[in-house]
């Protein structure tokens, strides 16, 4: 493997004079974005823009048909149906609608909901809220010592008054993927609908909605190099049109009266609004450019690269990962002995090294460890075994220079 990746050039920002020594190691938080992704927004929002969906000149259905277009593209992305598949701006909207829309007004005192422990704030908050106001229990799946769900434990949760489950496919903390085919599994079992929280795992590989058998699956562009304010949920047909829209607005209605709405079927009753037609534009062009490498190939080199960085760390003894890496993550949390995460991250930012520290959103996670915080390290298709080095020799640095033991 080169010391460079191959794809760094498709990255503008490392070409900036300002970044020609940036060293981004946080793309479990965003990822950068290609050339192609900003150009296609670029071109969209130059020469093409124009309200999607109401006029009924050319530039508007030209705009609603780049929507339209996008939707059947990215639907097939991961084994949808271009009928089940709704634009939000990430994955946060997308766990809010369907707690508002779906699971509120089916849930009672008598019901539980079941998460797992390693959940980013986004898929707990909601269901915390909804379980606080109606009386319902929140149940928490544990984890097994390699940060995984464990299922069994998951299993034994499950009981007929469960009402929905909804877990994360790979854990930003924690960076494995979870066994979401056989949560899926057991929730069929037992009629539970359930929801993946795929905001990780979109970038990871190939996924396959209908393959895992989940009822809902949000998503986040930004984390799969498009951009920032769309994303993406996948719910089933068939619960689309036994769903409400929460957000209520212009767009997604049949016939309003002043005492009375009938909502249009479809993804688009939870559209309502102008459509973020370049954003939408951003994610088709982010798609193609995962296409156009190949998952083999991104994969091969992915891997090859998270290996390599979890067998720096290890070989630094004073990192303490918050779990054993789980081989094929490309993250990697932890805490370096003596040192403040905040400190680490600060000392390896004037090494223009860009990390996460804190609690990543997932505070009752860390709660569990015993911990406030932790730095985390991601890797994304830019990052070279370069990166890696110059981590390694900046945190030997900050222990040195720091370390409190
Ligand atoms: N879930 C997970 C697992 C995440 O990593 C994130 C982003 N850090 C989110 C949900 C929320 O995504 P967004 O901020 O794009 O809505």
């Amino acid at each position: 493997m080169h010391d460079l990746s191959p794809f760094k050039s498709d990255f503008a920002v490392f070409s900036s004079p300002d970044n020609t020594e940036l060293c981004y190691l946080d793309s479990a938080a965003t990822c950068l974005t290609p050339k192609v992704v900003a150009e296609a927004m670029y071109q969209y929002q130059n020469f093409a823009h124009a309200n999607s969906h109401k006029g009924l000149y050319r530039l508007s259905a030209g705009a609603t048909e780049l929507v339209e277009q996008s939707r059947g593209l990215v639907a097939q992305f991961i084994g949808a149906d271009t009928n089940e598949l709704v634009f939000t701006q990430g994955t946060t909207e997308g766990i809010n609608l369907v707690a508002n829309s779906f699971v509120r007004p089916r849930l009672s005192a008598a019901n539980n909901i079941v998460i797992s422990c390693a959940e980013h704030h986004a898929n707990l908050l909601p269901w915390q809220r909804l379980c606080r106001q109606s009386g319902a229990e929140l149940r928490l799946a544990p984890l097994t010592p390699q940060g995984l769900i464990d299922v069994e434990a998951f299993a034994a949760l499950l009981d007929d008054n469960t009402c929905f489950i909804a877990v994360c496919h790979i854990s930003n903390v924690l960076g494995a993927l979870n066994p979401v085919e056989q949560v899926c599994r057991l929730a069929r079992e037992k009629s539970i609908p359930v929801l993946i929280d795929g905001a990780q795992a979109v970038s990871h590989g190939p996924v396959d909605v209908k393959k895992i058998a989940c009822d809902f699956y949000a998503f986040s562009g930004h984390k799969l190099y498009g951009p920032v304010g769309c994303g993406v949920l996948f719910a089933r047909a068939d619960l689309i049109e036994v769903m409400e829209p929460d957000l209520l607005g212009g767009g997604i209605v049949e016939q309003v009266s002043l005492s009375e709405t009938r909502f249009i079927k479809g993804p688009m009753k939870f559209e309502p609004g102008s459509h973020n037609v370049a954003a939408i534009c951003g994610l088709v062009a982010a798609i193609d450019y995962i296409q156009a490498i190949g998952w083999p190939e991104l994969l091969a080199y992915m891997n090859g690269l998270s290996a390599y960085l979890h067998q720096q760390l290890a070989d630094l003894a004073f990192i303490k990962p918050l779990m054993p890496a789980a081989p094929g993550a490309w993250l990697n949390s932890f805490q370096c002995r003596g040192v403040h995460s905040h400190d680490v991250a600060g000392m390896l930012d004037g090494d223009d090294i860009a990390v996460r520290a804190g609690h990543h959103c997932a505070q009752p996670l860390h709660h569990s460890l015993g911990l406030k915080s932790s730095v985390r390290v991601s890797l994304g298709l830019y990052n070279g075994r370069e990166d890696i080095d110059r981590l390694a020799a900046g945190l030997r640095n900050t222990y040195q220079l720091l370390a409190a033991d």
